[in-house]
């Protein structure tokens, strides 16, 4: 783990590493004139949380690519090639439009259109393309918190016991512990889910009104499974792929 000082042996908890839009391509990437890991490798089985993600320079935007898709990350030098793991969690976090209001019901965006384009465009198709899941939150009223809060307590306990379900059936889907349904590759996809008829006809005709990718085909069906795995059922339906595309609107979009 390069230079940074790891106390135990053994690693026993997750990591989550949250580098600052500022860090260098180096830091979060890897690489460096002594070759180092950078914090997408520091993340492998854990999260790597990037908040205001349009905020980092494309370039570190489009290096993650290829450890979204690979798992690991390969950085070539003359001396030869290096491979660091990098099997990580992405979660980012942007505004809709620079001024942050965009949609909001109380507060006016004061962007242009252009602004708004110009700052959308940062994030690109091929980047999108490889997120599972992209959800628009709407602003929650300060009244609302303290109250939110209480009910989310109950629901974490019922969330946490799910989750914990739909793992347990994916370590028995694919014999192994560290495997996800979102780990399989698009050849073996028909192997390891099983659409209902009704849900494979639903799925072909909204890939083809949404203008999908034969990445997003894939992963609809990949996110579909996991939700029929938090609510136990063997077949994925055609509620299970409705709510899975609902997660690639701003991708369709
Ligand atoms: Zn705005």
């Amino acid at each position: 783990l390069g230079d940074r000082n790891i106390t135990n042996s053994t690693i026993t908890e997750r990591p989550f590493r949250s580098p600052h839009h500022t860090a260098s391509r180096t830091s979060i990437i890897g690489g460096g004139s002594r070759i180092q890991p950078g914090e997408i490798s520091l993340a492998h089985r854990g999260v790597l949380f990037l908040d205001e993600f349009l905020e980092y320079p494309r370039s570190i935007l489009e290096s993650l690519r290829q450890p979204l898709e690979d798992r690991e990350i390969t950085i070539s030098r003359a001396k030869g090639k290096f491979k660091f793991p990098a099997d990580f969690i992405l979660i980012a976090t942007m505004n809709p439009c620079p001024c942050g209001f965009l949609g909001d019901t109380e507060k006016q965006c004061t962007c242009s259109q252009s602004q708004i384009l110009n700052y959308q465009k940062k994030l690109s198709g091929p980047l999108l393309d490889r997120i599972d899941l992209t959800v628009s939150v709407s602003r929650v009223p300060h009244e609302q918190l303290a109250i939110k809060n209480l009910s989310l307590k109950s629901q974490h306990t019922n969330i946490q016991s799910s989750i914990n379900k739909a793992h347990n059936l994916q370590h028995l889907r694919y014999n192994c512990s560290t495997s996800y349904n979102s780990s399989i590759n698009s050849t073996d996809v028909d192997k390891y889910t099983s659409l209902s008829n009704k849900a494979q006809s639903f799925l072909i005709s909204a890939s083809k009104k949404l203008d999908l990718s034969a990445r997003s085909y894939f992963k609809t069906i990949k996110v579909a499974r996991t939700i029929a795995d938090l609510e136990g059922s063997h077949t994925i339906e055609v509620s299970h792929i409705a709510e899975s595309l609902q997660y690639r609107q701003i991708a369709a979009n």
